[in-house]
């Protein structure tokens, strides 16, 4: 389809992807840091497969979704992309076993009722599922709080390590929302690093850090994120809910 200036939706996601990844590549000139360090994750979510695609196509190896039904679907729509699916959204233990099913990576786990669910649905699968522990940097207490808290990271991480299908991998997280009364992302992404060191001591293989979405990409590169998880920068504002 042509937009009316006759661009294509190729064209608009190809220009989008370029975007990122100089604003990638300017961050980690700025931190000293190696760009190939840094993996590019497309959140797709309310975008349709044929979107995932034309990814697939400009090269994206990794995408990252948040509802669990409309991620199955579009994982089975895309199967034969060989992309890695990215689970990043809020988890229900109910469901945390089909999830696991098809994500590779689940990046948002953080409560230990949902490592059983999410163990049996990858040993179904036959496949081993890297997990990321979410943690909150979220004041304590704060409205839609996802996340666990920094102190229940150990028990957490233990329960991961302890499963045969399921590999830690490191943290994820989100800046607070603007106007939460949380800390901007700079100073919430230095939280972050310090949490990270601690954790490392416990678990030094669990290098991962997913951090940074489209508005604060550079500040999460700063602090050593080894993912960025952006969805509009690349794809333009999301379509409305369906
Ligand atoms: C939607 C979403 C993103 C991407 O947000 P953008 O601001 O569009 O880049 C990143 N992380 C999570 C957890 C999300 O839900």
């Amino acid at each position: 389809m042509n937009g009316a200036d006759g661009t294509t939706r190729r064209d608009q996601i190809a220009a989008g992807l370029e975007t990122v990844h100089g604003r990638i590549a300017t961050a980690c000139a700025d931190a000293g840091r190696d760009p190939a360090d840094v993996q590019l994750v497309v959140v797709t979510k309310f975008f349709p497969a044929s979107d995932v695609r034309l990814l697939a196509e400009l090269g994206v190896s990794d995408v990252g979704e948040n509802r669990h039904q409309e991620a199955e679907a579009k994982a089975a729509e895309c199967a034969d992309l060989g992309l890695r699916w990215h689970f990043i959204g809020g988890l229900q233990s109910n469901k945390a076993a089909a999830v696991a099913a098809y994500a590779d990576v689940v990046e948002s786990v953080d409560r230990a009722k949902l490592v059983a669910p999410l163990e049996r649905g990858a040993e179904r699968r036959g496949h081993v599922v890297d997990v990321l522990l979410q943690v909150s940097l979220d004041p304590p207490g704060a409205e839609g709080r996802s996340g666990a808290d920094p102190d229940d990271l150990p028990t957490l991480a233990a329960a991961v390590a302890q499963s045969s299908h399921l590999r830690l991998r490191g943290l994820m997280a989100v800046a607070p929302l603007p106007g939460s009364g949380g800390e901007e992302p700079a100073a919430a992404f230095a939280h972050l690093a310090a949490i990270r060191r601690e954790f490392l001591v416990d678990h030094p293989d669990a290098g991962w850090l997913s951090a940074g979405m489209s508005g604060d990409l550079e500040d999460a590169v700063r602090v050593g994120a080894t993912h960025v998880r952006i969805g509009s920068a690349v794809l333009g504002p999301r379509p409305k809910f369906k």
